[in-house]
């Protein structure tokens, strides 16, 4: 289940950051082409945030659409599912725009 190791990344980076203090709300922005279950993310979130400055918070994700630029004929398209394809040749030479993110956009933390 990859979910529960980028859970366990995100509780890491989480608590670093937070310095001591608690984490009330993680915003993750999640790429399309990672695939994440939005739903077995937030279940391993809480197993994994248990114990942590983290533990109680809420998560957030964005979720960022895929994007491509043919090589083919230059257009720039939405990728839906893969295989990933240009919208408008249908080549599948693309060179990735977004869709790969993966990270801790920011942290809301308890005032103290
Ligand atoms: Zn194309």
């Amino acid at each position: 289940m990859h979910e529960l190791s980028i859970a366990e990344s995100v509780v890491q980076i989480a608590s670093r950051h937070a310095n001591g203090r608690r984490v009330t709300k993680v915003w993750l922005k999640v790429g399309h082409l990672r695939q994440v279950v939005p739903s077995a993310l937030g279940f391993g979130f809480e197993l994994v945030a248990e114990g942590t400055p983290v533990e109680g918070a809420e998560l957030e994700l964005e979720n960022v659409p895929a994007a491509g630029l043919c090589s083919n004929c230059g257009a720039k398209s939405q990728l839906g599912n893969f295989p990933l394809k240009c919208g408008a040749c249908g080549g599948f030479d693309l060179e990735l725009l977004s869709g790969e993110e993966l990270f801790v956009e920011s942290l809301e933390l308890e005032e103290v």
